[in-house]
């Protein structure tokens, strides 16, 4: 027998005024089956898993109950998508049941993706398909094994129901995301756009107390904050490209303000090495390709001190400059965390100034990528291999790179830098995963789910919570795909 269970809901968002939100109800859903529950993030957020995985924990993570305490609201945002200005975005397929107080005493968000429309659903359906559900699960979890800022994944469940989307008729889901906040440079331009300067005093002060609370005592609370998301944003995006990761839809609604990263669509970890590389179908001009993301977050960045100016001071030209002092630094931060990234990566040393030498030699590493087609991980593994000596394969390298001569000029440079040991080596072992999430089995196990097969869903999801470790099991998931196997496009599925 299950016990009613109460979530300890604590909710912030909900008192804030009526035109940050429109309160609505999830949408029941026909016949809902758990496909997988985060035991470990439920226990963080004091949800007791063998209570979520029961009936009453299905309910509620299908939309179909409201937990005593929930007060679910869809939150409105505006947003540049791909460049363009779009007033009015806000939850068009989300609902925010409410907030909990974590273990370690964060404030966290609870939300159910796909459950049905709400007053900023558009034209849309609010529903979300199983594949991208599936998708979002494996990508984030995986993101935060590699220790890089992520919302999270607490559950993902069967509808019962079919979603209508281009492919067809395809199973839906609803998806349990949990993030620090769902705050995004797109809402403070909800309320820019609006010139409500109230609100966006209010929102400045909210997301101060959330997330950078020792700010809220600056003599300059908006410029703070600004200073706050430059350096969590300003850290995220060249953690993000020290893994090959491309997320594919940097618009300023999928720009969080807490500096995790939100909104698993077209996302992709490149195999082979290019900087243009872009896996997304709507991403036509490259805007959001793996070597601009640094300028993205700028001109994100640059939107966000756009809405605060009017706060940091009612003069203007006082507030242009400080909002512009702060966004330079923001440009040398991209670019020491980006050196800081590679350095660690290839075993160079990070301490004291960054060194000219070092950034050419990062350059002339990822050019010889490039070129050479080699895939972005198994070059910094074996890399990480070869200097440990944990397999005396110098070969192993080499064997990446299709013209040996270039590899062996690059070997050569680099046997001229200081040899890393120590600290530096542990360094690489933890800055060079042995797994990332492959496209092409994310694609495979999607493709299994929708035949009925949750296995390959499953064990990639345990796989990846330790993309550090070389365990034999998954030596499989280790390997780039075959030419066959390639998966060169990706979609949001919405
Ligand atoms: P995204 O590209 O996923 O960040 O979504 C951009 C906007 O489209 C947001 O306002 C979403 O809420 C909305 N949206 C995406 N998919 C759907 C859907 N199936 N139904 C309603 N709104 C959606
Ligand atoms: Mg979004």
């Amino acid at each position: 027998m299950t016990f009613p269970m109460q979530i300890p809901f604590n909710n912030t968002y909900a008192q804030l005024p009526g035109h940050f939100y429109a309160r609505v109800l999830p949408e029941q859903a026909p016949s809902p089956r758990l496909i997988r529950i985060n035991e470990e993030l439920a226990q963080q957020l004091h949800i007791d898993p063998e209570w979520l995985r029961g009936p009453e924990g299905l309910a509620m993570l299908s939309g179909n109950s409201v937990s005593q305490g929930s007060e679910p609201l869809a939150q409105a945002y505006a947003g540049h998508q791909f460049g363009n200005f779009v007033p009015q975005l806000g939850d068009g397929r989300a609902i925010l049941l409410g907030e909990i107080t974590d273990t370690q005493g964060r404030h966290r968000d609870l939300q159910l993706k796909g459950s049905g429309r709400t007053p900023f659903s558009r034209n849309g359906d609010g529903k979300a398909a199983l594949g991208p559900a599936l998708r979002e699960y494996l990508v984030s979890e995986a993101m935060y094994a590699l220790g890089i800022p992520t919302t999270r994944a607490l559950a993902v469940v069967a509808t019962g129901e079919e979603v209508a989307r281009q492919e067809g008729m395809l199973d839906g889901a609803v998806f349990a995301r949990v993030a620090s906040s769902h705050l995004r440079v797109g809402t403070f331009q909800y309320f820019a756009a609006r010139q409500d300067v109230v609100a966006l005093e209010a929102l400045t002060r909210f997301a101060l107390q959330r997330h950078f609370p020792e700010a809220l005592a600056a003599e300059n609370p908006a410029l703070a904050l600004l200073e706050q998301v430059i350096e969590v944003q300003g850290s995220l995006i060249p953690r993000w490209m020290g893994l090959g990761f491309i997320h594919g839809v940097m618009n300023t609604d999928n720009c969080s303000i807490s500096g995790e990263t939100i909104d698993y669509g077209p996302c992709a970890f490149m195999d082979s090495f290019h900087p243009k590389c872009v896996y997304s179908a709507i991403d036509r001009g490259g805007r959001y390709s793996w070597g601009n993301q640094p300028g993205i977050l700028v001109w994100n960045l640059t939107r966000l001190a756009e809405t605060l100016l009017p706060l940091i001071s009612k003069d203007d030209d006082e507030a242009e400059t400080l909002a512009t002092n702060a966004l330079d630094r923001l440009g040398r931060k991209l670019g020491d965390n980006y050196h800081q990234v590679f350095s660690e990566k290839l075993g160079l040393p990070t301490e004291g100034r960054i060194s000219r030498e070092n950034d050419a030699f990062i350059r002339q590493t990822l050019t010889l990528l490039a070129s050479q087609e080699v895939d972005f991980t198994h070059f910094f593994r074996r890399l990480t291999q070869t200097v440990s000596s944990e397999e005396v394969q110098g070969s192993n390298l080499a064997a990446l790179f299709k013209n040996p001569s270039a590899f062996a000029e690059w070997n050569q440079a680099y046997q001229q830098l200081t040899a890393p040991s120590g600290a530096r080596i542990d360094a690489m072992r933890h800055s060079n995963p042995v797994l990332i999430p492959r496209n092409h089995r994310i694609e495979e196990a999607i493709q299994a789910a929708y035949q009925g097969d949750f296995v390959p869903f499953h064990r990639l999801a345990d796989a990846w919570q330790r993309p550090f470790e070389d365990n034999p099991d998954y030596a499989d998931l280790q390997a780039a795909p075959e030419p066959h196997e390639i998966v060169r496009q990706t979609f949001c599925g919405t």
